[in-house]
């Protein structure tokens, strides 16, 4: 295997500090082959200046060419074979079908980027023409379309090593929005990071981008992250993790001279309501369903169903206790890294010595440090809605069910909810009607509402949002996941009264790319006459 021991700055390498980082199996603690330089802050002001120049050339390429870019960066992380399932799998503790899988998944957003810039309706042009005789003072020509906001950091997450990482789809969004890319990658998995970024440099160097477009720099703290957010050339920053981080990032962006926008996806507990009616009829089958989602993956998904409601009584009962012999049968497995392994042990011992909190079941200890333990713990609405530290997330396999009195205890838990990515509702068709009110005070806590389903699984569509009120993200009018989430680095420029000569394409009269436009308020493909 290929594992450049470098940082990729611009097209070139750099050795860095000279310290190494190494890849490590959070099965067992082994090292991985392969050191990693770190990179240091004379690496970030290489990488920021190429950046900016690279910029200057690639925000006016035709889409044509940044989608060839793209699909050239699926190609060659395809051509990287089992060798970089085997690594993602190494360094991850994911199955290599799990891999295997989140590969297709990246590739696919890679496409998808690609496809929808080629259309070219993403610029979103609009044109109001002009009235020279309108009075009492005559209208001007403007023209509206979106540009790309300049170099954007990333920071790769721990729980998608390909789909949310060096090429997952912040890159993939920023790249397509006309945004050269920087990445922080994340330490635990350096050598997955090492072998898609340098795909992502050949895939840039056959199809003729400028040196700079992407970088990648190795860190084990926090200074080089905070260096390329705090870097004055910084446009934006793309970032997946805990809520501590997100935030310290958030905060250090609004600090700068020119604050930056920061798309953080943090925590979620993706709550779900078990309504009567459908608790009384199927409590066993939900139950099933559920300890598959709550385990799944070793419930390492921002979208783990972490909290569970339903109105106390017989059918909650068989549900708890289904659910409770699912939980215990299951086998603990593999976390991605020690940090979060340990973190799940922490959380889920403070979560055991909250007051009026009661564990209901654990899976068998296998003794393994590095292992999540699948559990859940019951605790009354009164016990929840009083403790914010019930609120938060614990990143792992485990629920927390909370047990109301009756539909107004229900709606008085759904209140004191954070924001979240998702927030499901499980009912029969007939009793949705009168838990209306609950739907509505739902979708004001979440980027999805769910019916009859669960929240893992994300459907990568135009009609997904993957985003929610915080601290779900740091910003609830975007999505992550699919192509809209390129809106987050493109901004509008209106141009009025411009010489044709100078308008982009897009905005010209006889619209050359032949992309639907908003022409005096109305939807059309043809030129102006
Ligand atoms: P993390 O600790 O937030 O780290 C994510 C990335 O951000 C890493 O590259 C990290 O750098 C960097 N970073 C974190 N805090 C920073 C700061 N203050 N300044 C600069 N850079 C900073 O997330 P993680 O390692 O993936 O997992 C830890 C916890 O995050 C989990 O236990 C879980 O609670 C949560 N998490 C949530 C989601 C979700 O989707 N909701 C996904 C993954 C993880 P270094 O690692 O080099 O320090």
């Amino acid at each position: 295997m290929d594992l450049n021991p470098n940082n990729l700055i611009g097209y070139g390498e750099s050795r860095g500090s000279g310290k190494t980082l190494q890849g490590v199996n959070p099965a067992g603690g082994q090292v991985l082959p392969g050191e990693f330089y770190l990179a240091t802050t004379d690496d970030v002001e290489q990488a920021m200046t190429l950046a900016t120049r690279a910029f200057a050339e690639y925000k006016l390429l035709p889409n044509e060419q940044r989608a060839a870019f793209l699909d050239a960066i699926a190609q060659e992380i395809e051509a990287l074979g089992d060798a970089l399932v085997q690594r993602a799998s190494a360094e991850t503790g994911l199955p290599e079908s799990r891999i295997i899988g989140e590969r297709g998944r990246t590739t696919g957003q890679l496409r998808m980027f690609a496809d929808y810039i080629r259309a070219g309706h993403y610029v979103e042009a609009s044109i109001d023409t002009a009235i020279p005789e309108r009075q009492p003072i005559p209208k001007p020509d403007l023209r509206k379309m979106m540009v790309p906001l300049g170099p954007v950091v990333v920071f790769g997450s721990s729980n998608f090593p390909l789909a949310y990482s060096v090429a997952g789809g912040d890159t993939a969004s920023a790249l397509a929005a006309g945004c050269p890319v920087l990445v922080k990658a994340h330490p635990g998995h350096p050598g997955t990071s090492a072998l898609v970024g340098q795909a992502i440099v050949r895939a840039a160097r056959t199809t003729g981008m400028p040196e700079g477009v992407f970088s990648l720099l190795y860190d084990s703290g926090f200074q080089i992250g905070q260096a390329l957010v705090g870097h004055p050339a910084a446009r934006a920053v793309g970032f997946t993790g805990s809520l501590a981080g997100g935030r310290a990032l958030f905060d250090l962006a609004a600090q700068r001279e020119v604050p930056i926008p920061v798309f953080a996806e943090m925590g979620s507990i993706n709550p779900s309501v078990l309504l009567p009616q459908t608790l009384a009829q199927r409590a066993a089958e939900i139950a099933r369903i559920y300890a598959g989602s709550i385990t799944l993956g070793v419930g390492q998904f921002c979208t783990n169903p972490g909290l569970i409601l339903a109105i106390k009584g017989e059918a909650f009962d068989n549900f708890i206790a289904i659910l409770s012999e699912e939980i215990s049968k299951a086998l603990p497995a593999t976390m991605l890294h020690s940090g979060i392994s340990a973190a799940f042990r922490q959380k889920t011992r403070e979560m055991a010595e909250q007051l009026g909190v009661t564990f209901v079941a654990r899976a068998a200890e296998e003794g393994q440090e590095y292992e999540g333990r699948p559990m859940v713990a019951k605790a009354p609405a009164q016990t929840f809605i009083s403790n914010p530290r019930l609120h938060e997330e614990v990143f792992g396999p485990f629920s927390l069910l909370i047990e109301c009195a009756d539909q107004a205890e229900l709606e008085a838990c759904v209140a004191v909810l954070k924001g979240q990515l998702t927030v499901t509702i499980r009912g029969e068709e007939e009793e949705f009607g009168q838990y209306r009110d609950l739907i509505n005070q739902l979708r004001d806590k979440a980027g999805r509402v769910i019916f009859n389903g669960v929240p893992t699984g994300v459907e990568v569509c135009p009609s997904m949002t993957h985003g929610g009120p915080y601290p779900a993200t740091t910003d609830s009018r975007f999505t992550a996941v699919g192509v809209h989430a390129i809106k987050r680095f493109l901004r509008p420029v209106t141009f009025q009264n411009a010489p044709p000569a100078i308008l982009p394409e897009a905005l010209q009269d006889d619209n050359p790319l032949h992309i639907w436009r908003l022409i005096n308020g109305e939807l059309s493909r043809d030129p102006i006459k």
